[in-house]
């Protein structure tokens, strides 16, 4: 599809430059013609006027220049410059061709890669609920507790494909070159309380104490897009954790810019990891072996994407087996760091 599009592309930049080159010699030929055509007037007159006097002695035969010789190596000359053009264009413009659609199909490749690995992970809920459901059907005798337990089993995994099914509209929102986000000023503190509070049931559940050390700093953020950002590294840290473990977020400010660090005493993340678990539908070794940590590979690729939304950045240092810190550093003022 690329060669066949570069080709097209090369073929119209070709067409156009042929038609603007051709155009140019028709008018040279044109104008030079005009200027030949009156030479060989007055190369005519001049052989009259000759021939009327008579050969003298005094008077020479006018050393005449042959215009259709002339008009013919114009001619010539024009269609080499022509077919040099064609050709010249023809090299430069299957390169550029080449250079325009590169980051096309890179992202058509992204795009395709993306929707296969989304399809693969639809898969799996549904699979094994057309499977629970095929099986119950086949058993006559089935009776009520049964049917409980197998309509529980199929909300389990109805809940996972709504999940995932969020996960992806929502990275796709904020994929969105310009989606449509308000910055206002808001206190990072109450930010991070509101995440804190949303994942507290799951903190509780674990034993898991998650303790803010958060300044009350204003910075320019989207209110509801910082406060899922900081869910997904507080769910992460919890998820990755084991019972009883110690969460801790702490803020601190340096030149125009406030840093957050979520910090975990949880299983950490294996060097070999740590380069791909912003990527899609990444899952670290340990967690895809762990049955209780659910998930798709997608929470952090949306954090970096809101990151990025807010002209910030993200950064991870983890020790495997002994915890894991998320670094957050987001511009005080969104609109300055903008210019
Ligand atoms: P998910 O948690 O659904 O697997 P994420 O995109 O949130 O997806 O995380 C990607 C991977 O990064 C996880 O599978 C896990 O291996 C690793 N990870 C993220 N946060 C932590 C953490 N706090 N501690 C250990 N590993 C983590």
């Amino acid at each position: 599809m690329f060669q066949n599009a570069r080709i097209k592309l090369t073929a119209w930049y070709v067409l156009i430059i042929a038609i603007i080159s051709v155009l140019f010699s028709i008018a040279i030929y044109v104008t030079v013609n005009r200027e030949l055509e009156r030479l060989e007037h007055s190369q005519i007159v001049r052989q009259l006027q000759w021939q009327r006097l008579g050969p003298g002695p005094a008077i020479a035969m006018p050393d005449d220049i042959d215009v259709s010789e002339v008009r013919f190596r114009i001619i010539m000359t024009l269609g080499l410059v022509d077919a040099s053009i064609v050709l010249l264009s023809s090299l430069a413009g299957y390169f550029l061709a080449g250079r325009t659609l590169a980051p096309i199909a890179e992202m058509v490749d992204d795009q395709n890669r993306f929707i296969a690995d989304a399809s693969h992970e639809l898969r799996t809920p549904l699979t094994s609920l057309k499977s629970e459901i095929e099986v119950t059907l086949r058993d006559k005798k089935i009776g009520l507790r049964d049917t409980k337990a197998l309509l529980v089993s199929n909300l389990e995994e109805v809940n996972k494909l709504q999940n995932l099914s969020d996960n992806l509209i929502k990275l796709t929102q904020y994929h969105k070159v310009n989606g449509n986000m308000t910055f206002k000023e808001e206190s990072i503190k109450n930010i991070i309380s509101e995440s804190m509070s949303k994942v507290s049931g799951v903190a509780k559940a674990k034993k898991i104490k998650i303790i803010s050390n958060v300044k009350d700093t204003k910075i320019e953020v989207e209110k509801n897009t910082l406060t899922e950002l900081f869910v997904i590294l507080l769910d992460n840290a919890v998820k990755y954790s084991g019972k009883g473990k110690k969460v801790t977020v702490e803020s601190s400010k340096t030149d125009g810019h406030i840093i957050v660090k979520v910090a975990d005493q949880g299983i950490g993340i294996t060097k070999e990891d740590v380069p791909h678990i912003f990527e899609r539908f990444y899952r670290g070794d340990k967690s895809r072996t762990k049955s209780d940590t659910d998930g798709y590979g997608l929470g952090l690729s949306i954090a970096k994407e809101i990151v990025s939304k807010h002209n910030g950045s993200i950064a991870v240092e983890s020790d495997s087996g002994k915890g894991t810190i998320f670094s957050v550093k987001l511009p005080v003022k969104h609109s300055l760091s903008l210019i």
